[in-house]
């Protein structure tokens, strides 16, 4: 099993979900067991001996591999997620579409000082959402160890967006 393997078993739907996007499909890469298994645990193995205490997941692909990541890490998963989804108290941050904004939010007491957290998604294109996510950790006093991801848009410049905050980590890349 390779990186290729990996990279040959994510899908791409040309224009979809608008006409020039290139969409890099997760679903034909999750259904393969052992593709599966290959993410997570090359994954969590770059992350064993950070001690971390949570995976932050985003709506909805960073849930796929972010729960799984957590209990492979041995900690907590906690979720972002759209708008008016989370039932309790919660934080939210605003974020530059290609056109207009968007918004993700957090349980206000889901992180607290000295926690130190995973950020995770499935695909990294210009990194609005996941820096997003970044300032929404950095409200709570906790510390962001890293960004990972399954995938990176290299072309896009996400990574030198989401520098600022912690490293970042992909496994494939376009
Ligand atoms: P960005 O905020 O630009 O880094 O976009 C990242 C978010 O949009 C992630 O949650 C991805 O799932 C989704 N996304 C952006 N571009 C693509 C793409 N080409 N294929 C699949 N998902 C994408």
């Amino acid at each position: 099993m390779s990186l290729q393997d990996i990279q040959n078993s994510i899908r791409n739907v040309p224009d979809f979900p608008k006409p020039g996007i290139q969409f890099k499909d997760i679903t034909t890469a999750v259904k393969q067991p052992k593709i599966l298994k290959e993410i997570l645990e090359t994954i969590a193995a770059q992350f064993k001996s950070q001690k971390i205490d949570y995976v932050v997941g985003i709506e909805s692909r960073g849930f796929i591999f972010g729960t799984a990541l957590a209990y492979l890490l041995g900690c907590g998963f906690v979720p972002v997620r759209k708008p008016g989804k989370l039932p309790a108290d919660v934080i939210s941050q605003e974020y530059a579409l290609e056109y207009g904004t968007d918004k993700i939010e957090m349980h206000k007491d889901a992180l607290h000082t000295g926690d130190r957290v995973l950020v995770v998604d499935d695909l990294l294109a210009t990194g609005g959402t996941a820096a997003a996510a970044a300032k929404l950790i950095n409200q709570t006093g906790a510390e962001i160890i890293a960004f990972a991801f399954v995938i990176e848009l290299a072309d896009l410049g996400g990574r030198q967006l989401l520098e600022d905050y912690a490293k970042v980590c992909s496994l494939v890349k376009y």
